[in-house]
């Protein structure tokens, strides 16, 4: 079968040859364990049970996550395999299942969700440069997704990340997420049972951008939609190599896009503090998927 997961639409077979995200057919896993670092409704008091995905369908200059998304680090499971990582991390108290960059596996993801028996939310925590068709099939299977909107330009989007009309297709997409989730919905301890929550990294020297982000996601979405202002930029992997942004952002960029934030009247977000703009907010890529 020829692959058109993603915007991308390589159309590759992907068991003998590779595409964009350079991923195969088969399913590969970097990392599986309780992870505590995401958003307070994910995270929660015992953490998400976090799967991470080899490979990305986005090639981002700055991506934090690097030696996952673009070095491939991982190894391939079978459909039991997965599901016996969802099983324990669930055993093991996780709030929910959290599949982190799952865009390029969303073919092979659907069935195995179909097959799942679990009692916590299936969060879907993706770059948002996805397919609305391929949204629309996980209707059902995934109760809270975790987007990200990173530009609005699509010039930014194709110079960080390499991705054609990045805001047209993300922009799609997290619509098709909160058509089909509506009101975000907590259990008693804060935690999310089923909703949208878009992150929305500030980058140096782009808050125009991310204010252009904000007024979209209040005019189209609606400001009860649940935002997390991200500030964790660090210049890492191949951030040299973009103008201006190899380095941090300043208190004051990420200020004014937060004051813009209050300004259209979200009515909850999660933000950040600037210390989190270092490496050690990361996950340990040494840890061997489990
Ligand atoms: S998932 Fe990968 S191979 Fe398939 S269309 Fe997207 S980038 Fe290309």
């Amino acid at each position: 079968m020829l692959c058109t997961a993603c915007p991308f639409e390589c159309e590759v077979d992907r068991s003998i040859e590779r595409g964009k995200c350079r991923a195969s057919d088969r399913i590969e896993v970097s990392i599986a364990r309780l992870h505590h670092w995401e958003e307070p409704p994910i995270s929660g008091s015992q953490g998400s049970g976090t799967v991470f995905f080899s490979h990305c369908n986005l090639r981002c200059r700055f991506c934090q996550n690097y030696e996952i998304s673009q070095l491939g680090r991982g190894r391939e499971v079978t459909d039991e395999q997965l599901l016996g990582m969802m099983y324990r991390l669930q055993d093991q108290g996780a709030h929910n299942i959290n599949l982190v960059s799952p865009t390029q596996y969303t073919d092979q993801l659907v069935p195995i969700l179909e097959r799942a028996e679990l009692h916590v939310p299936v969060v879907w925590n993706s770059n948002g440069y996805e397919k609305v068709d391929r949204v629309r099939r996980l209707e059902g299977l995934v109760q809270v997704f975790l987007p990200d909107l990173k530009y609005h330009s699509d010039e930014l989007a194709r110079r960080c990340s390499g991705a054609p009309a990045y805001f047209s297709h993300a922009s799609a997409a997290v619509a098709e997420m909160k058509r089909q989730t509506g009101t975000n919905r907590y259990r008693d301890d804060g935690t999310i049972l089923a909703g949208v929550i878009v992150r929305h990294l500030v980058l140096p020297g782009q808050v125009e951008d991310s204010i252009r982000v904000l007024d979209w996601i209040a005019k189209e979405l609606g400001n009860d939609t649940s935002v997390s202002l991200m500030a964790q930029y660090y210049p890492c992997h191949r951030a040299r190599e973009l103008d201006g942004m190899n380095r941090r952002l300043t208190a004051a960029e990420y200020e004014r896009v937060r004051k813009s934030f209050l300004k259209l009247g979200f009515e909850e977000g999660h933000t950040q503090d600037l210390s989190s703009a270092k490496k050690d907010y990361t996950p340990d890529f040494e840890q061997p998927a489990s």
